[in-house]
């Protein structure tokens, strides 16, 4: 069991908010830098997870009884049959106990649990180094630095912290990106194809599929008539199309994603005629309504240690996976528990970094690997939902997915 220590957190988004409340729990004194000088705003996407999952977390206390969702308990595999085709043909329905909400929502319910002593805007750290065997300093851009028994590395998926401790660990572009948009549910007359369901659709000529289901809306409210559409739509961009692609309204080529309202009307034109194309003209309509659309980039890393020394690295600053695999949100937060239970399991802290490393390292490739076969099923190798009978469908997503909940919070646990 280890003493207290004093640890330094980078990043103060949802794997870092997450670390902050468990170490803090677990008895350690925290600190967190955070780059942002606000309140850190959703892009616009929603999030699904297992409610197993989203119960645990109400119930551990990390998020509030009365957080805002939506229940998705059906996922049709939908596929697109003629081109005057409303609302698709099923090819098999899959149960599902889902919860869906915004990145927002979860980063303020995060957000309030570190008091805001502890948690400091405006920080940009630039450097981190081990001073001694049992000292870590953060240097900052403002010229200060900070010394910590423990530092966790919390950056994001163009993490400092992973440079630092794996250099050979570089992002690699996936050739295709996640195109997003909310809508509210009051411009489409009916919302039956969508109710309770978690719908994913095939396209009629083109690899990869948009899956689509319903937030609440920007106030909170779960009413009939007042949540939001939430659509994302996976599309191939080759290497070779892509610095085109991210030239955004104002001329300026942005890396990683295009924030709502950047995306270029011409190219936003282009992706709605080409979902007009392919998808059944419901869920055509609900994309071309949408405005404000916005882009991510799908990348994957492998790291290689998720500890050196005294510096850790936690979520998307570790090995980067593909969002098919549903870890990505709380993979920061299974980080941060798993290394509380090492710390305690141990007599010395270099022990308990050493065991943890090697679990984390191991598990994420794991769902790397996952990640993989999933996009092959997803993206590469999609199946025909217009064609393909119930059985074919249920084999294919048996044999696709083995299984993306296995390495959620709450089986981890
Ligand atoms: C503002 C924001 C909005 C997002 N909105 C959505 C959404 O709507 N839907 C969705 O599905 N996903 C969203 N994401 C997704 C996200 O990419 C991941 O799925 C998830 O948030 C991973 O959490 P993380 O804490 O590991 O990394 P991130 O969320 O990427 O957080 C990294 C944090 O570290 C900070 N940071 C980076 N470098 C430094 C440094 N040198 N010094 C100090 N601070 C630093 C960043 O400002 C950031 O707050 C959002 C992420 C961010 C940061």
């Amino acid at each position: 069991m280890t003493k207290s220590l004093n640890v330094g957190i980078v990043g103060g988004s949802i794997a870092g908010c997450s670390a902050a409340i468990l170490m803090r729990r677990a008895g350690h004194d925290v600190t967190v830098f955070e780059r942002s000088t606000g309140r850190l705003r959703g892009r616009g996407g929603g999030i699904a997870t297992p409610m197993s999952t989203f119960r645990s977390l109400v119930e551990e206390d990390v998020i509030d009884a009365d957080f805002p969702h939506t229940i998705a308990n059906k996922m049709p595999f939908v596929g697109h049959v003629s081109p005057d085709d409303q609302f698709g043909r099923t090819a098999w329905c899959l149960p599902v106990d889902l919860a869906c909400f915004h990145w927002g929502t979860l980063w303020d319910n995060l957000r309030k649990r570190v008091p805001d002593g502890e948690y400091m805007n405006g920080r940009h750290v630039t450097d981190v180094k081990m001073h001694d065997s049992d000292n870590v300093i953060l240097q900052l851009e403002d010229g200060s630095s900070h010394r910590f028994d423990l530092v966790l590395l919390a950056d994001g998926y163009r993490s400092l912290g992973r440079r630092l401790l794996d250099p050979q660990a570089e992002l690699s572009y996936r050739g295709y990106v996640l195109w997003r948009g909310l809508l509210p549910e009051k411009s489409m007359r009916d919302s039956h194809p969508v109710e309770t369901k978690l719908p994913r659709l095939s396209y009629a000529d083109l690899d990869g599929h948009l899956v689509i289901y319903f937030v609440p809306g920007f106030d909170g409210s779960t009413n009939e008539g007042e949540r939001l559409y939430n659509w994302a739509a996976f599309i191939p961009v080759s290497d070779d199309e892509l610095p085109e692609f991210m030239i955004d309204r104002d001329g300026l080529r942005r890396t990683g994603s295009l924030p709502p309202g950047s995306i270029r009307l011409d190219d936003e034109n282009r992706l709605k005629q080409l979902m007009a194309a392919n998808l059944p003209r419901y869920y055509a309509e609900i994309v071309a309504k949408t405005e404000n659309t916005y882009v991510q980039l799908i990348y994957t890393a492998e790291v290689h240690a998720y500890a050196r020394d005294r510096i850790c690295l936690l979520g998307d600053a570790g090995s980067v996976v593909q969002p098919f695999t549903i870890s990505g949100i709380f993979k920061g937060f299974n980080n941060a528990r798993d290394l509380i239970i090492a710390l305690d399991e141990h007599a010395s802290v270099d022990d308990g970094l050493a065991d943890w490393s090697e679990t984390q390292t191991r598990r994420s490739k794991q769902i790397l690997a996952l990640g993989e076969q999933m996009e092959q099923a997803f993206i590469w190798k999609p199946l025909d939902f217009a064609t393909a009978s119930a059985d074919t469908t249920a084999a294919w997503w048996e044999s696709s997915v083995t299984f993306g909940e296995s390495f959620t919070y709450e089986d981890e646990r």
